[in-house]
């Protein structure tokens, strides 16, 4: 079918000033050529250490910064060329979901209000409308009426992601980025959030670009992975591929963190020593070559491309 979500050669570059006169310095290419294509009802998940560029992928393809070149096109529509009147209109359709959903929500704001605000700021329904929506998406999230008139600290953390999720929901969006949504939240509360995640997406159609740090929360959600490392992605390819079939040593590393339902499913273990080298000073040729117990001399000096190693399996490596 037709892709919802178009990212083709996505960059974002930060100005490095230095001095009393702030002159520009360089760059720092938190994003640098990340393409991504999202099907309606599908989720894409967007993996790799914190500092990656995983964020920033999320912000710029809702238009929450501005690209510094590439192409986002939501159904078909270029976004960043839109007018501020234009961009407007389709905000409602394209959602963000944050982390810690807490921050986003005025402790003096009683929930119900918080919900319907901005369907109310969109024109989207009237005000004798506003609470009958409210409570459905509640509902939908697993809270109820009893919840409507109550204040955020009145919430534990995995109820207030799902007011996080109530809120996005109610306007009737076709793409949710859900920057880390569970990573704050207990193991077990993950899963019922996750679960959450899967059923909405089933009921309303809904696809998800979903952010983590973390491979084992996005392996039951995502249609297609990609990972990403300091601004790039290694390796992109479907869920099953790329679990059954991992060939970027990052992804490899990232996988030997994963615990293995199936013991007889033996993966190379590799662990990752060292921390992600800083995105204003990337290594040279393949970045993470300072990291990679497999790297040759050819890894110092060479940008490995993202090249098809078989049905849509793409991977940037030396030895792949
Ligand atoms: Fe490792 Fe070289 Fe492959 Fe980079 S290109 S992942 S350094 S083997
Ligand atoms: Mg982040």
């Amino acid at each position: 079918s037709e892709a919802l979500l178009e990212v083709k050669h996505l960059k974002k570059y930060f100005p490095v000033k230095q001095g009393l006169l702030g002159r520009t310095a360089g760059h720092v290419k938190a994003v640098d050529d990340v393409s991504i294509t999202l099907r309606p009802g599908e989720t894409f998940g967007l993996v790799g250490e914190s500092g990656s560029g995983k964020s920033t992928v999320g912000r710029t393809i809702l238009r929450l910064t501005d690209k510094t070149d590439g192409e986002v096109r939501f159904k078909g529509t270029d976004i960043h060329s839109l007018s501020a009147a234009e961009m407007r209109l389709i905000r409602p359709q394209m959602q963000l979901i944050f982390q810690d959903p807490y921050s986003a929500l005025n402790p003096r704001i009683r929930i119900g209000d918080a919900i319907g605000e901005a369907l109310l700021d969109h024109g989207l329904c009237t005000k004798a409308e506003v609470r009958s929506l409210v409570l459905e998406a509640l509902e939908a999230c697993g809270l109820s009426a009893y919840h409507i008139d109550r204040f955020p600290h009145e919430f534990s953390g995995g109820q207030r992601q799902r007011i996080g999720i109530a809120r996005a929901l109610i306007l009737n969006p076709d793409l949710i980025v859900a920057d880390e949504p569970v990573s704050a939240l207990d193991v077990s509360i993950q899963a019922q959030i996750i679960n959450l995640f899967s059923r909405l997406q089933q009921s309303k159609g809904l696809a998800y670009l979903f952010i983590s740090h973390d491979l084992s929360v996005v392996e039951h959600l995502c249609t297609s992975i990609g990972v990403m490392y300091l601004g790039s992605i290694v390796e992109t390819a479907t869920r099953d591929e790329l679990f059954l079939h991992p060939l970027h040593p990052y992804t490899k590393a990232l996988l030997s963190a994963v615990p293995v339902p199936v013991p007889r499913l033996k993966r190379e273990r590799i662990v990752l020593t060292g921390d992600i080298p800083s995105p204003a000073n990337p290594p040279s040729g393949c970045k993470f070559h300072t990291r990679c117990p497999f790297a040759l001399e050819v890894c110092k000096a060479e940008i490995p491309l993202l090249r098809d190693a078989g049905a849509g399996h793409l991977v940037a490596c030396h030895l792949a």
